[in-house]
C-alpha cells in the first residue's frame, strides 16, 4: 500500500473534465438508501471489522488505487492526523478509521467510495479537517463505542485549480486550501484597469473548500459579494453509487443543499466551479489592537456594533475579544485588549476617512493602515509573512477547542460585553481538553 501524503499533484494547468453521464438523480432515493446502508452498518459486529478491511484493501487494489493506508500500517498516524485540526478529536478515545484512502484522481474518488460500500465501512470525507467538531474523521460523537467502522476519504490530493480569467470562473477541486485557491487565482489573473480577479472565501489557510463551500463560507468579501456558496456556479457530485453527477444531472435540489446544507451529507463534492470576483488592485488592510479597562474596551466593541452594518459593502471590520490566563494579577486582569480587523476595498485614504468619520473612537492612524494586493492581504489575514506560503497545507495553528457560533437579533449590551470581557480574562479551565 502506499502512503503519499505529498500535495505533488498540484497542477493548476491540468483540465478537469466537465462531462457526466446524463443521469437522474433522485435525492430521496439516495438519502433513503444512504440511511439503510448506516443501519445495516452500524448493527454489525465489532469483530467483523477485520474481514471489511482487508475487504476495502483488496478492493482498492484490484480497482488500481494505490494510495491509501490502512489502520496500524506504517504512516498511518502520520497521514490520519495531518489534517486534524482540533486536536480534541486526535486522542486515543476516540474511534480511528479502517482505512485513509487518499484519492490522485476523479476515477480513484469513485473507487473508493463504491469499495468502501462494498466493505460495508462508512464513509467520511476531509477536505481540510478543520471541522469544529471533527466530522470528517470521527464517527457517532467521537467515543470508542464499537460501532461504526469507518474509512476515511481524504482529498488532499485533489487539489488542482484550473482558472478561466476571460469569463472571471474557476474549476478547483475539493482538496483544495482556500489559500491554494486564492493563490492560483492570484497568479492567473492578470489585472485589467486596476481590477483584478479574486474569490470570496473565509481568511484562515487551511480550510478546504470541500467542507467550506457545504457549510456556507464566510469571509472578509462576503459584505461585497455574500459566501463562498453563492459563488458556486456548478459542481461535480459523487453519488453513493460512484456517479458523477454536475449541476444539471443532480437537479437544483440537491445542487442548493450541496452549498450550505452541511458537509458529507449528499455524496462527494470532487470539484466546484466558481465564480471570479472582481477587485481593486488596491486594497487596504489593518488590525488595530487596543488595550485599556475592562470598561473602555467594552465601550469600543459595543460602539463597533452599530458602525460595522453601516458601513459601505466594500468595509470589512471584524473584533477579536482576547482571552486571558488564570495566572494573571487582579490588574492584568481589568486590562484588556482587543483587536479589530479590517479589509477595505480602496485606497487607505477612502479607508481612513470613512473609519475616522464614523468610527472616531478608534483613534485610526495613518500608520496603522496598509496598502497591498488582494492575494497579499488574503496572506496578511492568515496570519502568514509571504503570499508564497499561501501554498502550504501545514496548519500552524492547531488547537484543542469548542467552538459555537450565533447571529445576534440585538445589540449586546455595554454591561454584558464588560462582563464577558472579565470572564475571559480568567481564562479556559487547564488542561483544555479536559
Ligand atoms: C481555525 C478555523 C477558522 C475558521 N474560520 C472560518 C471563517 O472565517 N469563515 C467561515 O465561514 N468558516 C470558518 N471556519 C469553519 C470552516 O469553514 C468549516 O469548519 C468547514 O467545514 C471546514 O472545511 P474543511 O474542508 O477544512 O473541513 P473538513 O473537516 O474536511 O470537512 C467539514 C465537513 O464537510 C464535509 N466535507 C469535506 N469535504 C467534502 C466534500 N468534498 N464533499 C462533501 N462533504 C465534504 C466533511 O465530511 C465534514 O462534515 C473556520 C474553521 C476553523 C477551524
Amino acid at each position: 500500500m502506499a502512503s503519499k501524503i505529498s500535495s505533488a499533484g498540484i497542477n493548476p494547468g491540468v483540465v478537469l473534465s466537465q462531462t457526466t453521464e446524463p443521469l437522474v438523480f433522485l435525492g430521496l432515493l439516495l438519502s433513503i438508501l444512504l440511511s439503510t446502508h448506516r443501519h445495516a452498518i452500524e448493527s454489525l459486529s465489532p469483530r467483523d471489522n477485520g474481514v471489511r478491511a482487508r475487504s476495502m484493501s483488496s478492493c482498492l487494489r484490484a480497482s488500481g488505487v494505490r494510495n491509501f493506508s490502512m489502520a496500524g500500517s506504517p504512516g498511518y498516524a502520520t497521514i490520519f492526523n495531518f489534517s486534524i485540526q482540533n486536536l480534541r478529536f486526535a486522542a486515543p478515545e476516540f474511534r480511528k478509521p479502517e482505512a485513509v484512502v487518499l484519492p490522485t484522481s476523479r476515477r480513484g474518488l469513485q473507487r473508493a467510495v463504491l469499495c468502501a460500500r462494498s466493505a460495508s465501512l462508512a464513509i467520511r470525507v476531509r477536505s481540510g479537517g478543520h471541522s469544529y467538531e471533527g466530522q470528517s474523521y470521527t464517527v457517532s460523537g467521537g467515543v470508542l463505542d464499537g460501532k461504526a467502522p469507518f474509512v476515511v476519504i481524504d482529498l488532499m490530493n485533489l487539489n488542482k485549480v484550473r482558472v478561466h480569467a476571460a469569463s472571471a470562473t474557476a474549476w478547483a477541486e475539493s482538496g483544495a486550501t482556500l489559500e491554494e485557491v486564492y493563490h492560483a487565482v492570484a497568479l492567473a489573473s492578470s489585472s485589467n484597469s486596476n481590477w483584478s480577479l479574486a474569490v470570496t472565501a473565509a481568511s484562515c489557510s487551511t480550510i478546504g473548500l470541500g467542507g467550506h463551500i457545504s457549510g456556507g463560507g464566510f469571509g472578509p468579501l462576503s459584505r461585497k459579494f455574500m459566501l463562498a456558496a453563492d459563488n458556486v456556479l456548478d459542481a461535480l457530485l459523487v453519488d453513493a453509487v460512484g456517479r458523477v453527477l454536475d449541476r444539471r444531472a443532480m437537479g437544483e435540489d440537491v445542487f442548493w443543499a450541496i452549498r450550505g446544507g452541511g458537509g458529507g451529507s449528499w455524496g462527494v463534492v470532487y470539484a466546484w466551479k466558481l465564480r471570479l470576483v472582481p477587485i481593486p488592485d488596491t486594497v487596504t488592510v489593518f488590525t488595530p489592537r487596543r488595550e485599556g479597562s475592562v470598561d473602555a474596551m467594552a465601550g469600543l466593541v459595543h460602539r463597533w456594533q452599530f458602525v460595522g452594518p453601516d458601513l459601505p459593502d466594500e468595509f470589512y471590520l471584524s473584533v477579536s475579544l482576547t482571552i486571558g490566563s488564570s495566572s494573571l494579577s487582579q490588574e492584568d486582569r481589568d486590562h484588556r485588549n482587543v483587536t479589530f480587523t479590517g479589509l477595505v476595498l480602496g485606497p487607505k485614504e477612502l479607508a481612513m476617512s470613512v473609519l475616522n468619520e464614523r468610527f472616531p473612537e478608534l483613534g485610526f492612524a495613518e500608520s496603522e493602515v496598509s496598502e497591498m494586493s488582494w492575494v497579499e492581504s488574503a496572506a496578511r489575514l492568515a496570519g502568514l509573512s509571504s503570499v508564497d506560503e499561501l501554498t502550504s497545507r501545514v496548519s500552524k495553528t492547531k488547537y484543542y477547542g469548542k467552538n459555537k457560533s450565533d447571529y445576534v437579533q440585538q445589540p449586546i449590551s455595554r454591561d454584558s460585553l464588560a462582563a464577558m470581557l472579565r470572564y475571559l480574562s480568567n481564562g479556559p479551565p487547564a488542561p483544555w481538553h479536559d
